[in-house]
């Protein structure tokens, strides 16, 4: 039986919305106080109110996890309102296309300042109260898109998803000795807001690529970034959990219409 999370504290990042508001929601019912994050405050506070309402001890931080000031100033933010960090997820991030051939030097930077080196600076920010925790967990949202495949358009989107797993494993070992784990969940196509923008014609061709059938729901990767947090969890890091409805299992297209 998996235990529940009452008394834990956790930073989600990127959770006013999208797969960060599922994970949210779903540690929140588990018992944990959360603090959310995001760029902007309206979208934070209807988040917050939504949870809020269902029960979940909540705090909002407004800012950007590409600022190491920022990501400071957060963990400062979860500690006055809950007293201790447990648990960090590291979910913001921003998939802006952009094809390799016509790619500009800020839209590289964007994506890798967001993307990577918001998930090394949320990291770097929590690491004194996550020691003192004693059951200190982090938690990326990476994705199936770099780590495993590639979509034409998204060449620094997945270096940066990329880049994300290389930072994890070598954190692992180095976080080990304080008994903190890392470990990253690696999304397919979750049916969220940012994905929402990339139209149904996107959304057709990604359903019909994936075995199980369906888009993922927000609480799909919710339940995963679970897992990783409960006691149950504690001698799994440095490692990687697919939530992709089997997108990256057929070997060819004739494979996934024999189904
Ligand atoms: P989304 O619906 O666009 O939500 C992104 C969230 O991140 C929002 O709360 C956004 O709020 C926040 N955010 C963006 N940039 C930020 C920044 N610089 N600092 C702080 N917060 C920031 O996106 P999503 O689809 O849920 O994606 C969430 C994560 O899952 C990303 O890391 C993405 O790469 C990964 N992922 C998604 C999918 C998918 O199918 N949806 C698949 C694989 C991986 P503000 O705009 O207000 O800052």
């Amino acid at each position: 039986m998996f235990s529940r999370l009452d008394g834990y504290s956790v930073i989600v990042t990127g959770a006013s919305k999208g797969i960060g508001k599922g994970i949210a929601r779903v540690l929140g019912s588990a018992g944990a106080s959360v603090l959310i994050t995001g760029r902007h405050e309206r979208d934070l506070q209807a988040c917050a109110a939504e949870l809020a309402e269902s029960g979940v001890p909540v705090a909002t931080y407004v800012g950007d996890v590409a600022s190491r000031e920022d990501c400071a100033d957060m963990a400062a933010a979860a500690v006055e309102a809950f007293g201790a960090i447990d648990v960090l997820c590291a979910n913001a991030g921003v998939f802006p296309e952009a094809p390799l051939a016509d790619m500009r030097p800020d839209q590289l930077d964007e994506v890798l300042a967001v993307n990577f080196k918001g998930t090394v600076f949320a990291t770097q920010a929590v690491l004194p109260e996550l020691q003192k925790s004693g059951r200190g967990r982090i938690i990326v949202t990476s994705s199936i898109t770099g780590p495993m495949t590639g979509f034409p358009g998204w060449c620094h989107y997945g270096a940066s998803k990329a880049a994300q797993l290389g930072f994890m494993r070598t954190a692992a070992m180095e976080l080990a000795k304080q008994s903190i784990t890392i470990n990253a969940v690696l999304p397919g196509n979750v049916y969220t807001e940012g994905l929402e923008e990339m139209g149904e014609e996107y959304l057709d061709g990604m359903r019909s690529s994936i075995p199980l059938g369906e888009l993922g729901a927000v609480e799909d990767i919710g339940y995963a970034a679970l897992f990783l947090a409960t006691p149950q969890a504690r001698y799994i890091t440095g490692t990687t959990i697919v939530v992709d409805g089997g997108q990256t299992i057929p070997e060819s297209a004739d494979a996934l219409a024999a189904i």
